[in-house]
């Protein structure tokens, strides 16, 4: 609202004062928690002064004022939060009023950190019709520095750093207002050396995905994710609790621990919990939390040192398999300079075709006939060294390269069964394994019902597995997707049946003809009776349903015997056979059914 002259009666007086006073709060708001340079600019005079913490000048005119403005608010952590101490105003004319007080701007999800407390004075005089800003005098409040973090359930969360100085911005992280990289590392070491004695460990984490996030949901919704992964990790931190954010998702926590297996339940609660609240806005992308932890057992080892060990560890979160939390150790480093040669070599091994199909039967267990098999990949190198799915499938699967390979398997399948069918040579039905990120595919119906109509390949001798794992969040796109490719007359497997959190649901839910029990309740049969009930209930239960059941991993005489037992169609497994090449694959077929 426009204030008008001449209205300033004795009454009016404390109302105007009390508007004026808003006008200049907002203008702090605006640029501090909202953000929006328009807004703040709309009230700032072209002749405006603004004199800063060391009596000198930060801008003489609004040019400057808008320079130095635009340029600060990079500095300014998203989700700011502002309180005002105090703020009054005084009429010092009609034309002219003056605000001062105090404010302080707190560190976004960390409501106990005050990031700065700032001083100000501001002038506002009648220009034409408004009332515009046309000096201002701030200076930020020293006892704001060392500002403790405050008690969360008795322990402090997060330190600011002691050496806090005006417009120290570069020690921050302008995202989350956490520490940078640099300043974590000399506050980490300050820390270490004034409170030895204790357990420590350092932690990175990793998102999984998150430059999927970025593309998928925009880079304001990502920076969102940060945000309450930055909320996370502060509440996590016992003790220490010094944090920052290095680059990216990759943030890093200086957390006091008593018990190593204590700290690795936390930290996979932590991951747990970050699927549970934070995956579900983002499920397109299916991000993951991983962390990598260091555990300081050497007082005397640099801070630089341990930085590096996490991110080693961090590195190394993807080639762990089930875990999202892995502790470094120097065998952690080996792993990942191995990841690095896989990633550097894959695309050329592909074109080199030194992927190779192993096959291995599947047995029916009334007839000890071969009546299917599973495709299965060896990574031959030159050398005639063979490498196992274990060690490049979870780097494939994390850089998407899986889709190449998985496509790849299935073409050289069909190119095996076009093949043979030419030849008139018995063909029996093989699965091959689907990774998790095929699925998530927009092409993947159309090019699986491609590669099968090119090599004309009956549907029914193609068979997709898919491990239970892969199952953590929403089945129904799961299941429109299988639905899909069983028009077609794929048949769909499930892997590892009873190794995931929802296998009945799984069979309620989706369009499944096969299940594979895993080898581990197997291994059990001769010691836990649970297991024994497990396997036989299963075997029921998939019957009543109508579909069939294999069990893999049988290793001897007396698990077949009790597979046959309880009525169990098929097995597979190294009492039959193991994955052998497809060329040994069809020899064996051929000799079995008299060829
Ligand atoms: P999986 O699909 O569960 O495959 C079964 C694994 O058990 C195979 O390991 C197989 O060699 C092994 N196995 C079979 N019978 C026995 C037995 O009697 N005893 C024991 N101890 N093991 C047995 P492999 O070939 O090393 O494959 C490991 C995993 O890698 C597979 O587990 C599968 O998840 C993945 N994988 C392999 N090839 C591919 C592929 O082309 N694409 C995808 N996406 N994943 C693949
Ligand atoms: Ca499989
Ligand atoms: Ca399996």
């Amino acid at each position: 609202m426009a204030i008008k002259k001449n209205e300033t009666s004795a009454v009016s007086r404390a109302l105007l004062e009390e508007e004026i006073r808003q006008i200049v709060l907002k203008h702090f708001r605006s640029f501090y928690v909202e953000r929006s340079l328009h807004e703040v600019f709309r009230r700032v005079s072209p002749n405006v002064r603004w004199v800063g913490s060391r009596d000198e000048y930060v801008a003489r005119n609004k040019e400057e004022y808008i320079g130095h403005m635009e340029k600060e608010l990079k500095n300014v952590p998203y989700g700011c939060k502002m309180d005002v101490l105090t703020a009054d105003c005084v009429m010092l004319s009609e034309d002219c009023f003056s605000v001062s007080g105090e404010f302080e701007v707190r560190i976004p999800h960390t409501d106990q950190i005050v990031y700065f407390c700032m001083r100000f004075s501001i002038m506002l005089a009648r220009e034409e019709q408004d009332f515009m800003i046309v000096s201002i005098h701030t200076a930020l409040n020293d006892d704001a520095r060392a500002y403790d973090a405050g008690d969360v359930n008795g322990e402090s969360a997060v330190r600011v750093p002691e050496d806090f100085r005006d417009h120290d911005y570069e020690l921050y992280d302008s995202l989350t207002g956490l520490y940078n990289l640099e300043s974590y590392k000399k506050a980490v070491k300050k820390y270490l050396e004034e409170n030895p004695g204790k357990k420590y460990a350092m932690i990175c984490t990793n998102i999984t995905h998150f430059e999927r996030v970025n593309n998928l949901y925009g880079i304001v919704r990502a920076d969102r994710m940060l945000l309450d992964l930055a909320h996370m990790i502060t509440s996590f931190s016992k003790g220490a609790g010094i944090c920052c954010r290095s680059i990216a998702d990759h943030f890093l926590l200086l957390t006091e621990f008593e018990d190593e297996d204590q700290l690795k339940r936390d930290l996979n609660g932590m991951c747990a919990d970050f699927r549970k609240t934070i995956c579900e806005d983002y499920s397109d992308a299916a991000p993951r939390l991983g962390v990598g932890v260091c555990v300081l057992d050497d007082p005397g080892e640099s801070v630089d040192k341990m930085v590096e060990h996490v991110n080693v560890a961090r590195k190394a979160i993807r080639l762990n398999r089930g875990s999202p939390v892995i502790f470094y150790d120097p065998r952690v480093s080996q792993k990942v300079e191995k990841v690095k040669e896989i990633e550097s070599s894959m695309q050329i091994a592909l074109d080199q075709e030194e992927f190779q199909v192993f096959i291995q039967p599947k047995y029916d267990l009334k007839t000890n006939c071969i009546s299917g098999a599973e495709a299965l990949c060896r990574w031959i190198r030159r050398d005639g060294s063979m490498v196992y799915p274990d060690e490049f499938i979870p780097v494939f699967e994390e850089d998407g390269f899986i889709v190449d390979l998985d496509y790849y398997m299935l073409e050289k399948v069909c190119q095996m069964i076009m093949r043979r069918r030419k030849e008139k040579k018995p063909c029996v039905s093989i699965s091959i394994n689907q990774s998790r990120i095929l699925l998530k595919d927009n092409q993947y119906v159309a090019r699986i019902a491609d590669i099968l109509s090119r090599y004309k390949i009956p549907s029914e001798y193609i068979e997709l597995e898919l491990t239970e794992r892969i199952f953590q969040d929403d089945l129904s796109e799961f299941a429109q997707t299988m639905s899909e490719l069983k028009k077609l007359g794929i048949r769909w497997s499930i892997d590892d049946f009873g190794t995931g959190y929802s296998s009945l649901n799984l069979l309620k839910e989706l369009p499944v003809d096969i299940i594979k029990i895993d080898k581990s309740f197997l291994d059990e049969t001769e010691t836990s009776e649970a297991s024994r009930v497990i396997i036989r209930k299963t075997v029921e239960l998939t019957r009543e349903l109508d579909k069939h059941v294999v069990c893999e991993g049988v290793e001897t005489e007396s698990q077949a015997d009790y597979l046959r037992n309880i009525c169990c169609d098929m097995a597979q497994g190294y009492l039959y056979a193991r994955p052998m090449p497809m060329k040994e694959f069809e020899e064996l077929l051929d000799k079995e059914t008299g060829r």
